[in-house]
């Protein structure tokens, strides 16, 4: 996404031929007892699909792409770029390195050479994004454009400059939320003026933050006047490729405001989630028609250990009864790089990289001394020309073996390798094939391992095949309507200008009743001209934070402020004895003082990882929506949960194996938040083989399982939700399983639980039934979050519940609600 240099190929640099992937990957899979790959998919390479550029395309904007290496478009680049320069609003969701810089420059650049007025803004997730973005457009050196950064780096000096001349501004949503739009008077002529919005990586937008997000978009939007367009406008030209939108053409030209154009990794349904996160009609661009080279995908699920070898500890609640992903991974790499392949080795964290990477080391020296030399972990900590250095000498063969934490770290020219190993599922189907495109050198074949962890999730993933190489499900999620992000976000909006009634169509559902209650707290003024801001400052407002203020992370002994964590998470991340990672950096926390929302933490590194425990209880307040399916039930509706982290667990890093459970004394806390939950009448429970004693175990494991598979739906990792599972609940009055947003308000979770409750449920009935484990392990029904030590979990008869709902599920469809 960085270079613009997509339809160029990249020079394949000399190398020693390696052995095909498919024999690789024979003999590592014959290397153990049984055969622990469940699945192998051979990607096929795919030919590119050059179209010509469109005939709007400004002659010198063809000849400096030509010159950047780019001579003809791909075709998902052609669609997306006319569909915006036709006025449509659009979003590019196609895979890693497809080009989608592309599909949005074109346009931008087209209109800005051709409409001496026309401007354009740039977001990124973060500065370094908009940093190679900058470079990419400032290298095609078009007359009048003047790209220009404007972050919280930019020297103030510069910033009236740019505001002033550059008319391709680049940014973050944290600046425009917290620099830009407060200051829209400076701005006025280049808002006014603006002709297209560009949202890149806007799958990164989720949760609360893509709900805060959403409303600063909305922000954006109601600063910007309809700017005249004197470029010229070709009618629309439908294409094949398109999916979902679909609204009538010139939506965005037609009315006025700026064009936006988004760029997101494949995932499920990107019109929709776009449309949210602008509140407007977004055409999506999904066939990718960029080439790849050849991958074959191996899935592997590590062996059961032998019975007797099954690791448990003293005070253990986790038993290990697989080998570690961690070792596994360590193996395979020392395995291919023996064979002189070269690989690049992703593991999740920074310490479980360096552990894959000792160990792969250790291997290979015992079996050459000196080989162990070639293989080296990559630090987030190392300084950038540090990174290049290791990447370089990857390229060049010089080292074979490289493990490393993120995709994004990465430089955009490691690519070409000849295995990839993924220990782990890095979260989303986006970041697998991130970290899966590094592999495959141009015209050869490469090989790319999945290796399972101990994790419902992990262990769906390897017996279902469908779920990573057929259609992606799983969607990005946000709730704009979230009254904890909305009430905060009409706020600011005030305090930038009074806000009137068409602006509360602007912010979508709930903004009348958010306003009245900042009228209510005396926070906005009614008059007949609109909503007014009272106070001189204006509102403090964390595009990260729903409720609660953010806590201070800070070094205890030089007093540095290492950053902030939400004041909701703050009790699970931040604890005394907490392991609390900073851009790779690992600090325990010495002490959390509440009273003055900050932590005290040292830099120190242990070899193990702190998970916090809590105790919960919940009260439903109101159903939303509901299912009636006989004897089953499922809802969507608000709810109170009052939990409690009362402890914390110290685990290995290296084996997962648990040292010790440490108590904590935290005060209770209140969250009201958006739940999806269903209840099985204990008759059908009983007729289904589930007794009144083994209800609450069946229904326990279920609950754990289900928040572990919910990932495959809603880009979210377990962290971001919790559950409750209880064999009589109050409020239902029948055997619930509760899951619900771990952030107030909710932020879309439980939402799209709800809506794929099928699907989903289906996922963790089969994630269940097909673990290979006794009575449950941590692949299954155990959770690494469980506020009750794993005690009581029934594998059997979380399937047999899980049967149950499905079955009755299924006969009540069409789901009425
Ligand atoms: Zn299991
Ligand atoms: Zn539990």
């Amino acid at each position: 996404m960085q270079d613009v240099t997509s339809a160029a190929t990249r020079a394949g640099s000399e190398r020693a031929p390696v052995a095909p992937p498919v024999d690789l990957l024979r003999r590592l899979r014959a290397r153990g007892a049984g055969d622990p790959v469940t699945h192998v998919e051979r990607v096929p390479a795919r030919p590119g699909v050059p179209v010509p550029w469109p005939d709007w395309t400004p002659e010198e904007l063809r000849a400096a792409f030509a010159g950047r290496g780019v001579v003809e478009p791909w075709r998902h680049q052609t669609e997306a770029a006319e569909l915006a320069y036709g006025g449509r609003h659009v979003v590019v969701a196609t895979g890693t390195a497809s080009g989608k810089s592309l599909a949005y420059l074109l346009p931008a650049l087209a209109t800005l050479l051709t409409d001496p007025r026309a401007t354009v803004l740039y977001l990124a997730p973060t500065k370094a994004l908009a940093a190679d973005q900058l470079r990419a457009v400032a290298a095609l050196d078009l007359p009048g454009v003047r790209p220009a950064c404007y972050d919280g780096d930019t020297p103030r000096a510069e910033r009236e400059w740019i505001r002033r001349h550059s008319r391709f501004v680049l940014t973050n949503p944290d600046m425009l939320h917290h620099g830009i739009l407060p200051g829209h008077a400076q701005w006025s002529g280049f808002l006014r003026r603006l002709t297209y919005v560009i949202v890149d990586e806007c799958h990164t937008y989720r949760g609360v933050f893509g709900s805060h997000v959403a409303h600063v978009l909305r922000r954006l939007r109601r600063r910007c006047a309809a700017p005249p367009r004197s470029a010229p406008r070709i009618p629309l030209q439908s294409g094949g490729g398109l999916t979902g939108g679909g609204g009538p053409a010139g939506g965005a030209g037609a009315v006025g405001g700026p064009v936006f154009v988004l760029a997101s990794a494949t995932s499920g349904d990107p019109a929709t989630t776009a449309g949210r996160l602008t509140g407007l009609p977004v055409t999506a661009v999904t066939e990718d028609a960029s080439p790849r080279g050849g991958v074959t995908f191996a899935l592997w699920e590590p062996p059961l250990l032998p019975p007797d070898a099954a690791v448990e500890p003293a005070g253990a609640d986790l038993t290990q009864v697989r080998r570690s992903a961690l070792r596994e991974t360590a193996d395979l790499l020392a395995d291919t790089v023996a064979e002189g392949v070269r690989t690049l080795a992703f593991v999740r964290s920074r310490r479980g990289a360096e552990v894959v990477a000792a160990n792969a080391r250790r291997a290979l020296d015992e079996a050459v001394p000196g080989l162990g030399g070639r293989v080296a972990a990559y630090r987030a900590g190392y300084l950038r020309e540090e990174r290049r250095e290791l990447e370089r000498a990857l390229l060049d063969g010089e080292l074979l073996g490289l493990a490393s934490t993120n995709a994004l770290e990465l430089g955009v020219d490691l690519v070409g390798l000849d295995a990839v190993l993924i220990c782990g599922w890095p979260g989303t189907r986006a970041s697998l094939w991130q970290q899966a495109g590094r592999a495959g050198r141009s015209g050869g074949e490469a090989l790319a391992v999945l290796v399972a962890r101990d994790d419902p999730l992990d262990t769906y993933l390897v017996h279902h095949p469908e779920a990573l190489f057929g259609r992606p499900v799983e969607a990005t999620v946000l709730d704009p309507a979230n009254p904890y992000v909305l009430g905060p976000q009409l706020a600011c909006a005030a305090a930038e200008a009074p806000l009137t009634p068409a602006d509360l169509e602007l912010f979508g559902t709930g903004a009348k009743e958010a306003v009245d209650a900042l009228v209510g707290t005396g926070a906005l003024r009614a008059r007949p001209t609109g909503w007014y801001w009272r106070h001189r400052e204006r509102p403090e407002v964390d595009l990260r934070g729903a409720g609660g203020a953010p806590v201070c992370v800070v070094e205890a002994a030089t007093g540095r402020l290492l950053g902030t964590v939400d004041g909701g998470s703050s009790h699970f991340l931040l604890h005394p004895g907490a392991v609390y990672l900073h851009q790779g950096v690992s600090y325990v926390v010495d002490e959390l003082d509440l009273a003055d929302g900050c932590a005290l933490v040292h830099p120190e590194e242990p070899d193990w990882s702190t998970h916090a425990r809590d105790v919960t209880s919940l009260s439903v307040v109101s159903v939303r929506s509901y299912v009636d399916a006989g004897p089953v039930g499922l809802f969507l509706g608000e709810v109170d949960v009052t939990s409690q982290v009362v402890s914390y667990q110290r685990r290995r890093i290296a084996s997962g194996e648990v040292i010790d459970t440490r108590p904590l004394d935290l005060p209770t806390r209140e969250l009201r938040t958006v739940a999806v939950w269903f209840t099985v009448s204990p008759q059908a429970l009983a007729a289904a083989g589930v007794e009144p004693p083994d209800v609450p175990g069946a229904l326990h494991a279920a609950e754990h399982a289900a928040i572990g598979l919910l990932p495959l739906m809603a880009t979210c990792d377990r962290w971001d939700i919790g559950g409750l599972s209880t064999a009589v609940h109050a409020d239902t009055e029948a055997p619930t399983v509760f899951v619900y947003d771990g952030h107030p308000g909710g932020a879309g979770f439980a939402e799209r639980a709800y809506a794929t409750a099928e699907d989903w449920l289906r996922a963790t009935r089969d994630a269940i039934a097909e673990c290979g484990c006794e009575s449950g392990c941590p692949s299954c029904v155990q959770s690494p979050k469980c506020g009750n030590g794993n005690n009581l979990l029934g594998k059997a008869e979380a399937v047999r519940v899980l049967d149950v709902v499905l079955a009755h599920l299924g006969a009540a469809a069409p789901a009425g609600d």
